[in-house]
This record gives structure tokens, sequence and C-alpha cells, in this order.
């Protein structure tokens, strides 16, 4: 048995896109069929059926109508799967035999253009990675705006992570250039990112499409991120078959432009999710997003996820931030244009695809419409941002006019019925509109005429798809129509249709002309959109002017509406918060929140160790510190009485294995893999934030963990941190270990319960106050007054005097290398110590007054304790 022609064809179009699922079009439906059919059965809870194929056995089939495939895409989408469209590209009235038929386009998770698909406050990019032998590239594109960008780093897999953690992309190409454990690889990316992911095949950048493209960006890029580049754009216009004229530059950044953060650290200061649940509400971007335009919200997302390190940068933004704050009138009428401003940015892009219908030409055209009030209104700033915005503002006048004089007011949705093209705009639709005007209303005028005429008074005048125009008389009347003036056409049950050859005329006349009015409107559309993407660098321009505007807006408001404060920045190392808030956690506790102050320096304050019960408040306080110098560095004001803020080159936190749970996988391993990328890459200009580090394991061995730890930062790196702990026995490191003070977060005991004060005060806690939390979070009391016992008897007990002595052993050990740190600035251990103290007695000898026999005794006592290190 042979397969049917249309089988046939079905499964060569299947061999081209394996890996999707093929949505087959049949008339009106998109059909799938054997597996792919199973699959979106399945996925998409449709009635599995068959479909004669030619072979024994039906080929399973289930379909979806064409005009509403784009919500059953989406679910296949979201659910990671691939949907490859093919369409009948021929008109099936004039094809020869079977109707020809071709993929036009791959629709993945990271390519998807259609609004319904995307989240509109949100980027939705795809990746690609390339690993060369010592470091990566990495390009991200967002299709739906035109942002192209690449960078290489050294570093292996986790650095790329983070880096790729900025971005969160939907989708995600690994160029195979013989890569070593690719399963670990899958791995470590899958669990970080919710993401579909491929494996692409390296293509020379001679061979490739790119080159051709982006010419002058090109000379920027070395070979890897060329490559890389080089992939993605294939593998969007191998997806798209579609020359994406809104990508018009691939953009090459360095790392370490912006502030660097690691993946979780983005993660545990929640800029934009919250840890548990993944919620916008409760993230730092939740706090500050009062953007009134969906280009804005995507920038302020982009901005806290790099903040910025350049002094000069974040004194623009801050001080147009001011200028808007101390304008309300001007706030106040911008925020009113803004509203009215649609997506430009995505607009522009899918008219540059040719994907944009009417409707979206006018959503551009009431956007640009606000444009001279939006430039009128910013005249009046003073500040470098806000003012250099005004000179380069464009107003798009031309393409508001193209638009307005072309485009009817409500267009439908669809492109081929017509009513598209505004009258005057083109004579030739004019005439036919005309045309078909007096046609209807002459067949309007028929019904009158002819009842008149031939006095029937029932007669009817109607149309069908099939007859077209005709007259309708019912049987009892039809004895009174005169000889020869009707044709008959077609006989009911009790009535017979007629015709007559001018109405033949005007019907051909009318139905001629809608046909070609709908041709030559569509013809129109296509060309004026045309004509619009030629202006795409414009108007991309615009739209991310107006999303910086409102990103400003959008930081006075809420630093008017939360009482913030203008930080000061500052390159001295200092940071000094006076009267610190939470941003997120003010605004959701019930209750005051109690502000709070902080100092550090790079000379005596660099490390606050910071003690006090569980649910003092000390995540929150370290957090705040984070956020607050987090959100200087983005351009907002701060949650505080008054802040200096030094710039920081990265922030890093490590929070403790107990609290981070939810992952499934904090294991003490984790922690530890995390202070170590902590303690290899931060730099005296770095804020790290140690939550209980060394809690993951036993007592004595956590203790010691955090208490090298604490000491490695303050002798060897010299970054500014605030070390949480509830190992009270650490604050013995201050006056040990320059640059470490003591803070708690005060309490206050009332017989066996405590109260929370949350002001954070100088000293350390003397003790854990643990079995009062537990007793306030409702143990049963029995079971607190045995801890208690318990307690008292560990107290006595041989473990705690362990701990005491370790803790003197280490401080002589400190105690001797601050010694000989302040005679010469150098190394940490014992070893180095008497290494030194050699130096030292060689540099004290008075060679010129001394005997032979004297230097021999000196040599010999120095070589004796040489020989003993
Ligand atoms: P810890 O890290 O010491 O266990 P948290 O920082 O988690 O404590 O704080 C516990 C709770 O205390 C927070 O969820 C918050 O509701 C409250 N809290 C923390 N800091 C403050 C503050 N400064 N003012 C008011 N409430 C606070």
């Amino acid at each position: 048995m042979a397969l049917t022609p249309m089988m046939q064809q079905y499964l060569e179009i299947k061999e081209q896109c394996k890996d999707c699922i093929l949505f087959f079009r049949l008339g009106d439906f998109y059909e799938m069929f054997f597996e792919d059919a199973e699959i979106a059965s399945r996925e998409l809870e449709l009635v599995l059926t068959g479909r004669d194929c030619g072979l024994d056995k039906r080929a399973p089939m289930c379909g979806v109508p064409y005009h509403s495939s784009e919500s059953y895409i989406s679910k296949l989408i979201e659910k990671g799967y691939k949907v490859a469209i093919c369409e009948q590209v021929e008109d099936p009235a004039l094809a020869k035999g079977i109707v020809k038929r071709e993929i036009i386009r791959i629709v993945t998770p990271g390519t998807v253009m259609e609004s319904s698909l995307l989240d509109e406050k949100k980027n939705n990019y795809i990746g690609c990675l390339y690993f060369s032998r010592d470091g990566f590239s990495l390009s991200v594109c967002d299709i739906s705006t035109g942002e192209f960008l690449t960078t290489s780093s050294k570093g292996s897999l986790s650095r790329a992570v983070d880096e790729l953690s900025k971005y969160n992309p939907a989708e995600l190409l690994i160029i195979d250039n013989n890569i070593q454990n690719r399963e670990k690889l899958e791995k470590t990316i899958k669990e970080r990112f919710n993401l579909l992911l491929s494996f692409v095949k390296h293509d020379s950048p001679e061979n490739n499409i790119i080159l051709e493209r982006f010419n002058d960006d090109l000379s920027s890029l070395n070979e890897d991120e060329l490559n890389c580049c080089g992939c993605l754009y294939k593998y969007i216009y191998e997806t798209q078959k579609n020359s994406l004229g809104h990508i018009v530059h691939i953009k090459k950044y360095e790392l370490n432009d912006f502030m660097v953060l690691d993946a979780s650290t983005r993660k545990n200061l929640e800029l934009t999710q919250t840890i548990f649940g993944k919620q916008r509400k409760g993230s730092l971007l939740w706090a500050l997003d009062k953007t009134q335009t969906s280009m804005g919200s995507r920038l302020l997302r982009k901005w806290i996820e790099e903040p910025l390190i350049s002094q000069d940068e974040i004194n623009k933004r801050l001080d147009s931030v001011e200028e808007l704050m101390n304008n309300v009138y001007l706030s106040s009428d911008l925020k009113e244009y803004l509203k009215n401003v649609y997506d430009i940015e995505r607009l522009i892009s899918k008219i540059s695809c040719g994907s944009a219908n009417a409707r979206d030409l006018i959503s551009l055209k009431e956007s640009l419409r606000f444009l001279p009030d939006i430039k009128a209104a910013i005249s009046v700033c003073k500040t470098k941002l806000l003012s250099n915005i005004y000179e380069n503002f464009d107003t798009l006048d031309d393409v508001y006019k193209l638009i307005d004089c072309s485009i009817a007011d409500n267009p439908p949705l669809q492109l081929k019925e017509g009513g598209i093209i505004k009258e005057g705009y083109e004579p030739e639709i004019d005439k036919l509109r005309e045309a078909m005007i007096n046609g209807r209303e002459w067949i309007a005028n028929l019904e009158q005429k002819e009842r008149e005429e031939t006095g029937i008074k029932s007669l009817k005048v109607g149309y069908n798809k099939v007859f077209g125009y005709y007259i309708e008389i019912t049987k009892s009347n039809l004895s009174s129509i005169p000889e020869g003036r009707y044709i008959r056409k077609q006989t009911l049950a009790n009535a017979e249709r007629f015709i007559t050859p001018e109405l033949k005329e005007i019907e051909n006349l009318v139905l001629g002309a809608e046909e070609k009015v709908v041709e030559l409107e569509y013809e129109k559309f296509v060309s004026i959109r045309a004509e619009v993407s030629k202006e795409v660098t414009r108007i991309q321009k615009m739209a991310r002017y107006i999303a910086i505007i409102d990103v400003l807006l959008s930081f006075s408001q809420v630093s008017f509406e939360n009482n913030y404060v203008k930080p000061k920045i500052s390159s001295d190392g200092e940071i000094d918060i006076k009267d610190g808030r939470h941003p997120v956690v003010e605004k959701v506790i019930q209750g005051i929140f109690v502000p709070n102050d902080t100092f550090l320096n790079l000379k005596d304050d660099v490390i606050s160790i910071i003690t006090g019960p569980n649910m003092a408040g000390k995540s929150t306080y370290m957090r705040q510190v984070a956020l607050i110098t987090l959100m200087a560095q983005i351009g907002c004001f701060v949650p505080a009485r008054s802040a200096k803020i030094s710039i920081v080159d990265r922030i890093f936190t490590r929070i403790g294995a107990s609290d981070d749970l939810s992952s499934g996988k904090s294991t003490f391993m984790v922690e530890m893999s995390e202070v170590s990328n902590i303690l290899q890459n931060a730099t005296r200009n770095s804020l790290i934030i140690l939550d209980e580090v060394g809690r993951g394991t036993s007592t004595f061995d956590g203790l010691s963990i955090a208490w090298s730890v604490v000491e490695y930062i303050g002798r060897r790196i010299g970054a500014k941190t605030l070390f949480a702990t509830h190992y009270h026995e650490l604050t013995e490191l201050e006056g040990k270990i320059k640059g470490v003070k003591n803070y708690c977060i005060s309490v206050k005991e009332h017989g066996d319960d405590i109260l929370f004060l949350r002001k954070i005060i100088r000293g350390g806690a003397d003790q854990s106050y643990g079995i009062q939390v537990a007793k306030l979070a409702g143990l049963p009391d029995e079971v607190v007054s045995k801890a208690k016992e318990i307690l008292s008897k560990l107290e006595e007990s041989d473990i705690n005097k362990n701990i005491k002595e370790n803790i003197k052993k280490d401080e002589i050990a400190a105690t001797a290398i601050d010694e000989t740190k302040s005679r010469k600035d150098e190394q940490i251990s014992m070893f180095n110590y008497k290494e030194n103290e050699i130096i030292v007695e060689l540099k004290e000898i008075d060679i010129v007054n001394i005997t032979p026999m004297e230097a021999m005794n000196i040599l010999y006592t120095l070589s004796q304790k040489a020989k003993k290190m």
C-alpha cells in the first residue's frame, strides 16, 4: 500500500522540522499527525482521531482551528515545545494537484513575537553560549524589541551562569564544540533556569549571513563573540524565515562595565522576584516600579539587573530624578502623557517584520501623538540626562502624518477585509468604493422599485453566497409577475428566486469592486507599513528615550512617596547610612519599621560582626545595606535619612544553608563553594553579605570556618563586609583583626521572654536567646524548660571550655600576626611570623660595631631558628 500524496507531502515537510510539533494547514485547521498528534492531544486536551493515509492503519490526528491557534501554540511553547507552522502557499483554487505547502515560521520560546505570548513587562531573551579554552562568549537577543548584545569573559560555567541569570533567557543555544561533560553542563543550566536548551553545531562565521547584516558592528567583536552572534542570528533567521529589519545593531559590552552580581546574589537580594514563590510582589522591582509604559517597566528591570559603577553616570540619573521630584507639574504632566504611550518598541518590531496589522499602526500613531507634548514638557529640564534627551528628541511628525492620513481610525483586525485605508488617501480605492456604494444603493432601492412596478407587496431582494443577489417571490404571487420580466434562478419550498440581467451586472460591479478594493487596500497597507519600518532606528531611539524618562519618573515618584533621599555618591570607600530602611520590608510589615545606621569604610570599620537572636532582624538589616547600595548605583534615591555611598564593584551574598532549603539543594558543599567564590573574587571595593556562614556543619567546624573566613576577608581582601552569625564567640575578633567591629541587634529581656527592639547597636550579643525565640514560636513549655536545663549544664561542661580554649589559642596566633603586620605589611600565618622574626633580627644587627665572634654567634642563632621552622 502506498501513502496518499498529501501524507507524502506531510512527511517530507516533517522531515525538515523533526524537533518541532508540525502544525499542518488543511483548510481552516492546523492538523497534527502521528506522534505530534499524540503529544498535542495530551498536552492540549484535544480529541485524538485518525485519518486515512494510504496505509492499513489510520494516522493518529488532531487539530485546532487556525483562527484560534495562537492560544494552543502558546500552551505548547510554555511547555517547552517548538511549533513549526506550515501553510498553504498557493491558492487552492489555482493549484494543480496537491496544494503547495511550506513551513513559514518556527515558533520557539525564545523567538515568540505575538504580544499574547509575551509578558509586556519583561524582555524575552534567547541566548547562545560558546565555551572556549579559557572562557566563554555569550550573545543574547530579544527579537520582540530588537536588542542584540554580546560579551565574553574568562571564567568557567559558573561565571557564565551568573551572566545568564541577568537575562534569564527563555531559550538557550550552546555551541557544541566537542564539549566535555555535556550532561553536567545541561544539568547545571536546567537546575538554574526554566528554558529550552539545544545544542547547535558550530558554523564557520565566513559562511554566516551575519557578516552581511551587521558589518559595521563586527569589528569590535572577537572571534568567539562573532561565532556566538553568528550562530544565534542564524538560528533566529532560520526559525523566523524573516530578515528581521528591526535588529539593527549588535552591541558589545564587558562584564565589568556594570556592578557584577552573581546568580545567587540576584536571587538572595530578591531583585526581581522573591525567593519563596518567585513572585514579583515583594521584590525590589515591585517596590520601585511606578512606570507607566511597558518599555519603562522593562528598562527598570534592566537597570536593577545592571547597576552602574561610573560615578558620573550614576549622578546623571540621580540629578534628573531630583529635578523631576522638585518639579511636581512637570512630573504629573509627563505621567499623563506616558499613560497614553503604547509599546512603541515592540510595535516597531512587528512593523519591521511585517506582522503588524492596521491596529498596530494606529497604536503607534496614537503613541506618537504625545511626543510633541513630551518634548515640550522636558524643554525646561536642566539636568544632563533629560536635557540631552530633549536636544535629541525626535517627534517623528512625518511618521505620524503618514499613518494619520492613510490608515482608517478604527480598522478591522484582519488585513484582508478592507476598511483599512482612509478615504482621500488613494484615488483608485475611492473610485472603487464609490462604485460599490452606488451599486449597493441601486440594489437597496431595487426592492421598492420592483414592488411598485409589479404590485407584489411581499417581493424581497436578498443575497446569498452561492447565487448572489436575487429577487424572491412567494409561490402565491408567481402569477402576478409580468411576462419575461425575471429569469428564474432557484426554487424553494414556497417561493421562487429570480434575477435580472441588470441586477447581475450591478452585482458583478459591486462584488468585483469589493474584491479589488480589498486587494488594493492590502497592497497599500503593506507599502505604508514598509515606509514606516524604514524609520525603525529613529523610532527605536524614541522608544528608548521614553523608557528612560519613564524610569526616572518612576524613581522620583517612589522616592517622593516613600521618603527616600538622594545618596551622595563617593569613591573614598565609605558607606555612611543614617536611619536606613529596607525598601521592601518597610512596605509589607505591619507596624513601624525601625531604621538603622550603617558605617563602613576601608580602614577601621571594614567588617561588622552582627550578633543577635534569630528573628532579631539581622538578615533584614544586611540586605537593607546591600539594597540601599544597589539602589544608589542604579540612580534611585534610597530609603534613609541620609546616605553616602561609595561605589562598589560587586555585591556578594551568602545566605546560610538553613535559610536556603527551598531550592532543595542547600548542602554544606554548596555553601562552601559559594563562600569560596566570594573569597576568590571579592576586591577591596566589594560589599559582602554573609549570613550564618558555617551553619551547615558541626559547631566546631562551623565556628572555625566562620572565624577564618572573617580573618581572611579582614587581612587579605579588605572588602566591606556584614557578617551575621549566631556564633557569638566571633565577637572576640574585634580588636584583634583591624577593621572588625561588633554590632548586635538589641533585644530586651523580660523575665523569660524577649522583646525585639530591631535597633542595631555597638557590641556583641553575649548569648543567642535561642530558647526564648523557641518559646515565642510556641514550643511546649515542657520542652522549653528542659532545654534551659540542658543549656545550663552544657555551659559548665567541657564542650564550652573547649571552645573557649580554642579561641584563646587562636587569639594568641592572631595577636602575633597583627604585630608582624604592623612592622611589615604582609603574612598571616605563624609560619610567616617566624620567618619575619629572622628578617627583623637581621635588620637590627649593627654590622659596623660587632666583633667577628659576635657575628658568628648571631649567625648560629639565626640558623638554628631557621632550622626549627
Ligand atoms: P534574623 O535574620 O535575625 O533571623 P530577620 O532579618 O529575618 O531576622 O527579621 C525577622 C523579622 O523581623 C522580619 O521578617 C521583619 O518582619 C522583622 N524586622 C526585621 N527588621 C526590622 C526592622 N528594622 N523594623 C521592623 N521590623 C523588622
